[in-house]
């Protein structure tokens, strides 16, 4: 078993996933460490390091390249963290910092990871093949990813299509960024709390008012019927639903692929209200040409690992 492998990073607040990754999508050796993103970034850039020398060991097969997904704004082209608030880091260049610590001679690419996330799926998941698609995480958060023409659209900062803070309405909800009215501020699990939390007092015989609220809690008691929640999963439908309108229009894709945690929890209830919320905001003639679909690659360390080798087959 001489065939290469790729090693993808999943760098979070808290934690830190690798995966080493053949080109078929098997992943042989997975690890995970603490991020500790309290002792700062070359700490953090250390364990990143040490995390891929490892995996590769542990491997024990060639690797060709390294792909790391990074919350916040980045420069893709130097690998740089221009900005990534839960990590706490400001113009980190991290791509450089990990290179000069692995045992290997070999490209390291940092993305946006939602980004990675459709980069797993065009590769090794459900838009196999589909050159026009757009990957929908709803999670926590809200984040989004666009591959057109079988490319993905990064952006300036890796942050094309990054959807959850885009306003959808100005006097809405204060979301964390500062904004009013962002789009996660309906439509994650973030989202479901806040608007339960708003509308609580209209509801005062919902069950949701002598419990802490949270998204489990949201969604039995949709399931259960409880007007409150029915109303907080039905807006969340309807923002995705202008989302998906939005990402239609502008990159006609024929797949829009739902991901995240969340998404899967709420399922076909969820698609239902999203589909018939989006078909009233978009084009008719090109709703016919749009499927839509769940994701199937859940691990982000994975999809990073689809970007090495997407890389590595352009050059
Ligand atoms: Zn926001």
């Amino acid at each position: 078993m001489t065939e290469p492998l790729m090693i993808g990073v999943d760098l979070g607040g808290t934690k830190i996933a690798f995966a080493a990754v053949d080109r078929a999508g098997n992943v042989i050796v997975e690890h995970v460490l603490a991020t500790r993103a309290a002792e700062g970034a070359d700490a953090v850039i250390g364990r990143i390091a040490q995390g891929i020398n490892d995996v590769a060991a542990k491997a024990g097969r060639p690797v060709r390249g390294v792909g790391i997904g990074s919350p916040g704004a980045i420069d893709v082209k130097r690998g740089v963290i221009i900005n990534a608030v839960n990590l706490n880091w400001l113009d980190v260049p991290l791509a450089d910092g990990v290179k000069t610590l692995i045992n290997m001679d070999v490209p390291v690419l940092v993305q946006n990871d939602v980004n990675v996330g459709a980069m797993g799926e065009f590769l090794f998941g459900a838009a196999q093949g589909i050159d026009d698609f757009v990957y929908l995480a709803v999670g926590t958060g809200l984040g989004g990813g666009a591959v057109s023409g079988g490319r993905l659209v990064s952006g300036v900062f890796g942050m094309a299509m990054e959807v959850g803070h885009v306003s959808i309405n100005p006097h809405g909800r204060l979301c964390g960024c500062g904004t009013h009215g962002c789009a996660e501020m309906y439509i994650s699990g973030k989202g479901l709390v806040a608007g339960a939390i708003e509308h609580l007092p209209a509801y005062p015989d919902s069950p949701l008012t002598n419990m802490t609220i949270t998204t489990a809690a949201i969604v039995q008691a949709d399931i259960d019927g409880d007007p409150l929640a029915r109303r907080v999963v039905d807006e969340a439908g309807d923002a995705l639903g202008e989302v998906m309108a939005w990402s239609v229009i502008m990159f006609n894709p024929s797949l829009l692929l739902i991901g995240g945690g969340m998404g899967k929890v709420l399922g076909e209830r969820l698609i239902e209200r999203a589909r018939a919320a989006m078909s009233v905001r978009v084009y008719a003639p090109l709703l016919p040409f749009v499927q839509i679909g769940w994701s199937k690659v859940e691990s982000t360390a994975v999809g990073a690992a689809a970007l090495a080798w997407l890389n590595a087959s352009d050059s």
